[in-house]
C-alpha cells in the first residue's frame, strides 16, 4: 500500500461481521473483508485498487450518485470525524442493486485528509427487525390493554363506592384484579422471553422438577380463570423428576392447557407423562375441533392466528413454548385429527440427578 493508505489488518477486519470498505484520499479501495466481499459479490483481490463509484457505483436514496465530486465539503473540516449513517444503494458484481446502512470515520494525517473506513450492513436485515420490533410492540400493547382496562375499571368502582358494594362482589372484582395483574405479568415475561431467544440470551435456572406436581399445580391456578375446566392428569407412580427451569416450564404448560381452553373445549382434557431412559414427555390432549392439515405446522410460527380462533391472541403463546422448550434440549409437536382433538406433546432430556450438584428442596421438586 502506498504510504497514505491505511494500515489495517487484514485478519482483525475478516473476524467482523460487519462489511468494511476503506478508501483512499481518491476514493479507490484499499481494504475490504470477507463481509464486504459476501456483500458486494466480488472476491477482496477484485476490490483493491478500483474506484469504489466505478465499481459499487453508490447512490443515495433518491438515485444520485454519493460523492459525485470527490468527498463531501464537510469531510476536509478537522472537526468533522464520523461519516453520520446513511443508507445508500450499491451494484453488486451480478448487477443487482443492495440497499445498505452506511456508518463510518474519516481517516487524516494532521489536517489532511487521506481516505474513510466504512461500515456496511444489509439494510434488508434491518428493515425486517424493525419491523418484527414495531410489530411485536403493537400487537403486544394491545393484549396489554384489556387487563389493564378491568384493572383501572374494577379499582375506579371499588374505591368510589366501596361502602355501597356487598362483600362478595368486592372480593370477586378484586379476584379480576388479581388474574389481570398475572396476566399483565405473563405477558411481560414472554416479551422479555421473546428478546432473549431472539439474541439467544435466554438464561434457563434449571431445577429438579416433578413434572406431575407441576402440571397439577397449573390446572389447579387455571381454574380460576376456566371454571369448567376439567383435566385428567395421567402421570406413572414412578414418572422421574427432570433437569428444568420450572417457571419456563410453568409457562409452557399453561399455554398449551389454556389455549386447549381458548381454541378446543375446557372438559374433557387430558395431560399425560411418558418416561423413556432418554427423555421425559408431557402431553396436552384436547377434544376440540382440532386443526387442518393446511394450518398444523404454521401454528408455532411467529404472529401465526388460525381464522376460526376464537378470542383472539397475540399469536405468539405456541412460538414462544417452542422456544422455551428447544432451549431445554427438547422438542415441542402436534399431532391433529379434525374433527376429534389435538395433542401438543414436548419433551425435556432426561438428566441423572447425581451429574446436577443439586439439593431436592426445589419448587414442585420434594
Ligand atoms: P396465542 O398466543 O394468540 O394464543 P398461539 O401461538 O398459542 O397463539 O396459537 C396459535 C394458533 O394456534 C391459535 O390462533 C389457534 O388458532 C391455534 N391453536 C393453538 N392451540 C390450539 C388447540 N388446542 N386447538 C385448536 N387450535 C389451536
Amino acid at each position: 500500500m502506498a504510504s497514505d493508505c491505511l494500515s489495517l489488518d487484514q485478519a482483525c477486519l475478516d473476524v467482523l461481521p460487519d462489511a468494511v470498505i476503506a478508501l483512499d484520499a481518491h476514493q479507490v479501495i484499499v481494504a475490504v473483508n470477507q463481509a464486504a466481499s459476501v456483500l458486494t459479490g466480488y472476491p477482496v483481490e477484485a476490490m483493491l485498487g478500483i474506484s469504489c463509484a466505478a465499481l459499487l457505483a453508490p447512490r443515495e436514496n433518491d438515485g444520485s450518485p454519493c460523492w459525485p465530486a470527490g468527498w463531501h465539503p464537510s469531510a476536509h473540516l478537522r472537526s468533522v470525524r464520523a461519516v453520520p449513517e446513511q443508507d445508500m444503494t450499491l451494484r453488486r458484481a451480478d448487477g443487482a442493486d443492495r440497499r445498505v446502512a452506511v456508518t463510518g470515520a474519516y481517516r487524516r494525517r494532521g489536517d489532511r485528509l487521506i481516505g474513510a473506513v466504512f461500515a456496511l450492513r444489509d439494510a434488508g436485515l434491518r428493515v425486517h427487525q424493525m419491523n418484527t420490533g414495531i410489530e411485536i410492540v403493537s400487537t403486544v400493547s394491545h393484549e396489554l390493554r384489556s387487563p389493564l382496562t378491568s384493572v383501572k375499571g374494577f379499582t375506579a368502582l371499588l374505591l368510589n363506592r366501596w361502602d355501597r358494594l356487598a362483600d362478595d362482589d368486592k372480593v370477586r372484582m378484586l379476584e379480576q384484579v388479581n388474574r389481570d395483574a398475572d396476566r399483565v405479568t405473563r405477558l411481560i415475561t414472554e416479551l422479555l422471553d421473546i428478546s432473549r431467544l431472539e439474541s439467544g440470551r435466554l438464561v434457563l435456572r434449571r431445577q429438579m422438577v416433578d413434572l406431575a406436581r407441576l402440571g397439577a399445580s397449573v390446572v389447579d391456578d387455571l381454574s380460576v380463570e376456566y371454571p369448567a375446566l376439567d383435566v385428567t392428569l395421567c402421570f406413572p407412580s414412578s414418572f422421574p423428576k427432570v433437569y428444568a427451569d420450572p417457571d419456563k416450564v410453568v409457562q409452557v404448560v399453561t399455554n398449551l392447557v389454556e389455549n386447549a381452553c381458548k381454541y378446543a373445549s375446557p372438559t374433557g382434557l387430558l395431560v399425560t407423562g411418558e418416561a423413556n431412559s432418554e427423555e421425559v414427555a408431557l402431553s396436552v390432549t384436547d377434544r376440540g375441533d382440532g386443526i387442518g392439515a393446511e394450518d398444523i405446522e404454521n401454528v408455532f410460527t411467529r404472529f401465526f392466528r388460525r381464522s376460526e380462533a376464537r378470542p383472539s391472541g397475540s399469536g405468539l403463546g405456541l412460538w414462544i413454548s417452542r422456544g422455551l422448550v428447544e432451549a431445554h434440549g427438547g422438542r415441542l409437536s402436534v399431532t391433529s385429527v379434525p374433527g376429534q382433538g389435538s395433542t401438543f406433546r414436548f419433551t425435556l432430556p432426561r438428566v441423572d440427578f447425581d451429574d446436577t450438584d443439586l439439593g431436592d428442596t426445589d419448587l414442585y421438586g420434594s
